[in-house]
């Protein structure tokens, strides 16, 4: 599984008999001087210095890193995560010429994700050639959503001839999450309910019926929706022409603002890091306080909307770094829902941390479920599928 960014690689080999990664590890600041590969933990952790910069060189290192493992002849195939696919791309895909010009031409709607996603392909073809390479997109998931859910009340021809519409992302891991949920209730997939909350860096939540998606927060791009680590999430579309006016902002610094100053950081003046957030408000800073205080409320707001499309209700599930680590979260979220009636068990809900996965709620309440995600399992799984 390759998992290209603007400037680092995530990569992971997974064995698919048994689940289990059997080895994993990041190349990053691959434009800075003397990029490094190193391997995570629990595999063996190793270090490479690439032979310079840029996408092309790290897929080499990480080739160089496999033959060292005696790896390469046991790859079959190789997953990709893909940003955006657009409205073409309603699930994963194996890669030919066309794929990667459709790919390309999904380029202006994720213009910071897309084209590094490309180059890690292309790097991936080269390095290994004849293995099978599959596309598997963040969109993909969110396809099912009914229009009523994914358009914008904007003119129809921003729509049909420009694409302006809610896509949604994390996919992958909202997929992932609602079967291992499913798994957990034991209740077949096609008659679950869930609201599915993935809180990273990056944070979306969506409606999960019958494995389906058919709403999610994030929107034409993943600006949309929740408060993120840096990016504001939902705001007055009147915002960017009063900055305009008023502080002669230009459309590209509100962009470079909403997306790399705003969120937790923005509103903290301190972090994006929930961590160092939570420590901070416990030591009374108040931009602290009030960054938690606004992520959770409209983590809470959003859970209570995702339950329209839905009818009815299996499970919350919390899942990404602050999902699935962040007990005052979790707490202060459900606070703000039990109307709905959820009671959190506060000793389940502490000790639910580290990639440890089960229910935070108590006896009759609504279920509400930490599961550690896994998308890197998911994107191996999905790209066997295409294959198979
Ligand atoms: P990404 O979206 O980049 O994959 P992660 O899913 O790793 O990010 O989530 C990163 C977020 O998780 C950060 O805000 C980080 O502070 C938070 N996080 C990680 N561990 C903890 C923890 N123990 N308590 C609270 N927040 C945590």
């Amino acid at each position: 599984m390759l998992n290209c960014g603007s400037s680092s690689i995530k990569f992971a080999v997974l064995n698919l008999e048994d689940k289990r990664t059997v080895l994993s590890g990041l190349a990053e600041r691959l434009f800075e001087a003397q990029p490094r590969l190193k391997t995570n933990p629990p595999g063996l952790t190793e270090e490479l210095e690439l032979s310079g910069p840029g996408h092309a060189r790290a897929v080499q290192g990480i080739l160089q890193l496999l033959e060292r493992q005696g790896l390469p002849g046991q790859v079959t195939q190789i997953g990709h995560r893909v940003v955006h696919g657009g409205e073409r791309f309603k699930q994963a895909t194996c890669i030919d010429d066309e794929v990667l010009a459709q790919i390309e031409a999904c380029g202006p709607l994720a213009p910071l994700h897309n084209p590094a996603n490309l180059l890690g392909i292309r790097a991936a073809m080269e390095a290994f050639p004849g293995l099978p390479q599959v596309a598997v997109f963040d969109t993909a998931f969110h396809q099912t959503m009914p229009p009523h859910a994914y358009r914008y009340a904007v003119p129809e021809d921003w729509y049909t001839r420009h694409g302006v519409r809610r896509y949604g992302f994390h996919g992958t891991s909202h997929a992932y999450v609602t079967q291992e949920a499913a798994r957990m209730l034991e209740i077949p997939v096609q008659n679950t309910c869930f609201v599915s909350a993935h809180l990273g860096n990056g944070c979306s939540i969506a409606a999960v019926k019958g494995g389906k998606s058919l709403d999610t927060s994030m929107g034409l791009t993943p600006l949309e929706g929740l408060v993120m680590g840096t990016r504001s999430g939902d705001l007055d579309p009147g915002l960017h022409a009063f900055l305009a006016e008023n502080l002669k902002l230009s459309l590209g610094e509100v962009n470079d603002v909403l997306n790399k100053k705003s969120g937790l950081l923005g509103l903290s003046g301190l972090s994006n890091d929930m961590r160092e957030l939570e420590r901070a408000a416990a030591d009374g800073h108040e931009g602290a306080q009030l960054a938690l205080e606004v992520f959770c409320y409209r983590l809470a707001r959003y859970a209570a909307a995702m339950c329209v499309p839905l009818g009815r209700l299996d499970a919350l599930i919390f899942t990404g770094g602050i999902g699935e680590n962040s007990a005052l979260v979790r707490a202060k979220t459900l606070g703000y829902l039990t109307w709905l009636g959820f009671v959190l068990d506060a000793d389940l809900n502490r000790v639910m941390i580290r990639g440890s996965s089960g229910l935070i709620t108590q006896p009759g309440s609504p279920l509400a479920l930490v599961i550690h995600t896994n998308e890197e399992l998911m994107i191996a799984l999905e790209a066997q599928e295409v294959l198979s």
